[in-house]
């Protein structure tokens, strides 16, 4: 069997986003995880989070296609659960979420 392109995580039945979040699966890379050290592939994820102009589109799928709104980068490892912000919109939302929860 060949690498999946299929994601093996989803972020949002894991609690990563938020319920209704548009996200796109947009592949995997292989990349050593620096927090399990496992040499699986990440799953990797375009997000758009907090305020994005568009509708939730009906039958649960949720896309960022069509959608207005800052896009983020994430990756996860589906061995340990380890999130990545991959850039400075995804690091940014983490910030965010940790004033939040102060
Ligand atoms: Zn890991």
């Amino acid at each position: 069997m060949t690498e999946s392109e299929v994601a093996r995580v989803d972020p949002i039945k894991e609690g990563i986003f938020p319920s209704g979040t548009p996200y796109d699966f947009s592949g995997q890379r292989a990349v050593e995880c620096e927090n399990c050290g496992s040499p699986m592939p990440h799953d990797y994820y375009v997000a758009i989070l907090g305020m994005w102009g568009g509708f939730r589109l009906p039958f649960g799928k949720n896309s960022t296609t069509g959608k207005v709104g800052k896009r983020s980068n994430w990756s996860f490892c589906a061995i340990c659960g380890e999130i990545d912000a991959l850039d400075e919109a995804a690091q940014d939302e983490i910030r965010k979420a940790a004033r939040r929860s102060q």
